[in-house]
């Protein structure tokens, strides 16, 4: 990048925390990404995808990791910190609590679709507490909300269906930035011409969008509301609800990587496969959901 005028373009880097290897080479890797790039500074750096396996360690003091970006930034070798997130509320909150007056912005997984099924609703909220800028990524959820089966895009008229996930976004007010993954000049053209405009949905056209988003997720996976009475009566502790919200993403997105990361990541007697078949959750379940079968065809569909 160097023959370029470093005022004329804007570089974004992250630290790569996916892996816990990285955790205590903060600042050997940094060094290296800078010098790599042959550039004095970024204008954008992120703690990466703080999630469920690497919250301990970005929090562990011992890796100085926070303690030295922020070092950077005041050297002016960071503009602008930030942090990407593919974690549960829980995780956000123990980021923000640590880190969040610091933090200038976090990308989200955000779209209309995840608005409820992820529960990205609550974490746009969250981050608002802080004043946190969202920058999106998944917008259209890897593709997957362009090409809506015919059934659901009937209900979607006026607009074609990039059109509704973009327009969705613009109605969120904390959403200052999307990224969205384009693969030829005519996407790129498209969303060009979308984003011209600033149109935010209305109240009627947010009802619909979500109806459709209840719509296709509610034919596969199991009807959770996340009530959690069934917790108590399970003698295992497992936390039921975030399990079959996990089953539902994954038979959603047949087979995730958000999923078999977080499952990854619970010690074995917390895991779908420690449910001893008690039926004892079953009873309480207003949803009447056969909870065993389901994280026995969890288990199935993980290996
Ligand atoms: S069936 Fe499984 S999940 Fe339900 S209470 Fe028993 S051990 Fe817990
Ligand atoms: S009782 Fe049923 S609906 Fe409520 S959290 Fe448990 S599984 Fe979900």
């Amino acid at each position: 990048m160097k023959k370029y005028d470093r005022s004329s373009f804007y570089l974004a880097d992250k630290f790569p925390g996916y892996d816990l290897n990285n955790m205590p080479k903060v600042q050997e890797i940094f060094e290296k990404q800078l010098e790599k790039c042959q550039v004095e500074y970024f204008d954008f750096y992120l703690f990466h995808n703080v999630c469920e396996k690497n919250i301990d360690a970005y929090l562990d003091e011992k890796y100085h990791i926070h303690e030295y970006l922020m070092e950077q930034k005041k050297k002016g070798r960071i503009r602008h910190l930030g942090f990407s997130s593919h974690g549960d509320l829980p995780v956000l909150k123990r980021f923000l609590e640590a880190y969040g007056e610091d933090m200038e912005f976090c990308q989200l997984q955000l779209n209309y679709l995840d608005w409820d099924f992820q529960n990205a609703k609550e974490k746009v909220a969250l981050l608002k507490t802080y004043g946190i800028p969202i920058w999106v990524m998944e917008p259209l959820r890897g593709g997957k909300l362009a090409r809506i089966d015919s059934e659901y895009a009937h209900a979607l008229e006026g607009k074609t269906t990039i059109e509704w996930a973009f327009r969705f976004l613009q109605s969120i007010p904390e959403v200052t930035m999307v990224l969205s993954g384009m693969s030829d000049s005519n996407q790129l053209l498209e969303n060009i011409h979308i984003w011209e405009k600033d149109q935010p949905l209305n109240k009627k056209e947010m009802e619909t969008l979500f109806n459709v988003a209840h719509d296709m997720t509610s034919k596969t996976g199991v009807p959770c509301t996340a009530c959690h009475y069934c917790t108590s009566h399970c003698p295992k502790g497992l936390d039921i609800p975030r399990l079959l919200s996990l089953y539902n993403e994954h038979c959603f997105s047949n087979g995730s990587f958000i999923t078999t990361m977080v499952i990854g990541t619970l010690p074995a007697d917390k895991k779908p496969s420690a449910c001893i078949g008690c039926h004892s959750c079953e009873k309480v379940c207003p949803q009447n959901i056969n909870i065993p079968e389901v994280l026995k065809d969890f288990c199935k569909r993980l290996d």
